[in-house]
């Protein structure tokens, strides 16, 4: 799923150690990335680019990986000491992400061989020390990762800022098609789009709805019905549903036209996320939630009320869990359930849930729906897995993209009987008082990209990269240190244009 990406492995040395250490620089780094490839943990290739021993070596490995396409990231170790004036030039020309993985060959010191050759050839903790200084110095963001190049610990940290560089490559490629604008007087979800394409990479357009239902009409008999037996065979459902002719069928029918002639649009434009606006949904019969709950789970970003920040986050939360199994939802705060330690928020939308998250097969039925547009309404139904995972919302604060993560815990919810839509329930971590206040002090929206798969090491690496604020709350967050980070940051970010 990531064959088309790379990551480069840039070690950085010297000459003042001779042709013989070159050589054996040379010979570690091979070994240590066909070791890295070989491991099984890692879900980009990574691909030495050679030792560099000269800032001229150095600017001409980054400009490459500047432009190669298939390059997402560059990882860089300092095997010798590498004078880090040599990495100014190169490093003001970097615009990939980067990651410093301070490591060393030998896992130990060679207690009885050891000798000052070794010792100067084997010199990451000086080196990258020295690299470190001057990363820091230049402002430049990066992960640091320490350990044994063996180590799966370390192997894993590279494997998941892999994932985040790999989603934020694909996000500065990203087209958002918005049917509709903002749903009207809505401020959480509206943003400074100009801003969001420098910072965040990704594209936003206006779409008419027109353009869609000239789609919508252009859909044949033929796909439709092919569309509606794949909905019969792929979920559980009333027979009775199968009843041409039937109001019920007849919504199905057009939910399976509306699937149709938005993935043939969202094709053609080379669109990877949408928004819709229930206010503005031209001729269709009812909204096309059903769509947007499978398109959702091939991977199209999908915000509703025109929030094309969360179909956004949601598109890269996709990306990023490629092949991790659980899943990832849009998701919105609708109510609360006050139960002590319990407490939750049930987490639905009218119909736009994704059926990745779903704990059993979800069920496809057809209800009345009063919002946007008064109609028998298909959808499919479901309640998520219980567990762990992370819910997360970008926010603009005028100066500044804010990220705010919350550890929260899937729990069984109890049915619904009079309330048939997709839904999950959690408890916000440390709990909900402590959660939700905390995110409402952030300023968080109702709306959430939600993932089981990806913790808060993925944000804090994709934050870090886009060079955004992050705020996390998990089961260490009180309130009066939350308020002075919120007081710090306003700081910081103040005077953070005037340092960099
Ligand atoms: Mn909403």
């Amino acid at each position: 799923m990531f064959d088309n990406y790379e990551v480069w492995f840039v070690t950085g040395a010297q000459l003042l150690y001779g042709g013989d250490a070159v050589i054996a620089v040379d010979a570690h780094s091979n070994e240590m990335v066909k070791g890295l490839n070989e491991s099984g943990r890692l879900p980009v290739k990574v691909v030495y680019k050679g030792t560099v021993n000269s800032a001229k070596e150095i600017t001409a490995a980054f400009k490459a990986a500047n432009n190669d396409a298939k390059c997402i990231g560059v990882i860089t170790w300092m095997h010798t000491f590498s004078p880090a004036k040599m990495w100014i030039h190169g490093l003001q020309e970097l615009h990939k992400p980067l990651l410093h993985f301070h490591t060393q060959f030998n896992k130990e010191i060679p207690w009885e061989t050891m000798d000052m050759d070794f010792m100067n050839l084997n010199q990451s903790a000086h080196g990258d020390r020295e690299f470190g200084h001057i990363v820091t110095r230049m402002r430049k963001p990066r992960k640091v990762v320490v350990g044994h190049w063996q180590d799966p610990q370390a192997q894993a940290k590279i494997a998941v800022w892999m994932r985040v560089a790999a989603a934020w490559a694909d996000a500065q490629d990203m087209l958002i098609v918005r049917f509709g604008d903002q749903m009207n007087n809505v401020a959480v979800t509206d943003g400074d789009k100009v801003e969001a394409e420098m910072r965040l990479g990704y594209h936003v357009d206006y779409m008419p709805v027109n353009n869609l239902m000239k789609y919508y009409d252009a859909v044949s008999d033929a796909d439709t019905k092919e569309m509606v037996a794949v909905y019969f065979k792929e979920y559980d459902h009333d027979a009775a549903l199968e009843q041409e002719g039937t109001e019920a069928y007849q919504k199905v029918y057009n939910s399976a036209k509306a699937e149709v002639a938005l993935r043939r649009l969202l094709t053609e434009t080379g669109a990877k996320a949408f928004t819709t606006n229930f206010d503005d949904l031209g001729e269709f019969d009812q909204i096309p939630g059903l769509a947007s709950q499978r398109l959702m789970a091939e991977g199209y970003g999908f915000g509703a009320e025109g929030d094309w920040k969360t179909a956004a986050l949601y598109r890269t939360f996709w990306f990023m869990s490629q092949g991790m199994g659980k899943g990832c939802s849009f998701l919105e705060d609708y109510t609360l359930n006050f139960d002590g330690a319990r407490s939750a928020i049930l987490q639905a939308h009218m119909l736009e849930v994704c059926p990745l998250i779903a704990e059993q097969k979800p069920k496809l039925e057809v209800h009345r729906l009063s919002i946007g547009i008064d109609s028998e309404t298909a959808r499919l139904v479901f309640t998520s897995k219980p567990g762990e995972g992370v819910a997360a919302t970008i926010v603009d604060m005028g100066n500044r993209f804010r990220l705010i993560v919350n550890k929260v815990e899937c729990i069984a919810s109890k049915p619904l009987p009079q309330l048939p839509v997709a839904s999950a329930l959690w408890i916000p971590q440390p709990n909900l008082e402590v959660g939700a206040a905390a995110w409402i002090l952030a300023g968080g929206t109702h709306h959430t990209a939600f993932s089981y798969d990806l913790t808060v090491e993925y944000l804090e690496d994709y934050a870090e990269i886009a060079g955004i604020e992050m705020l996390v709350i998990d089961e260490h967050t009180t309130i009066p240190e939350f308020k002075k980070e919120l007081r710090m940051n306003e700081i910081y970010y103040l005077l953070n244009k005037a340092l960099v």
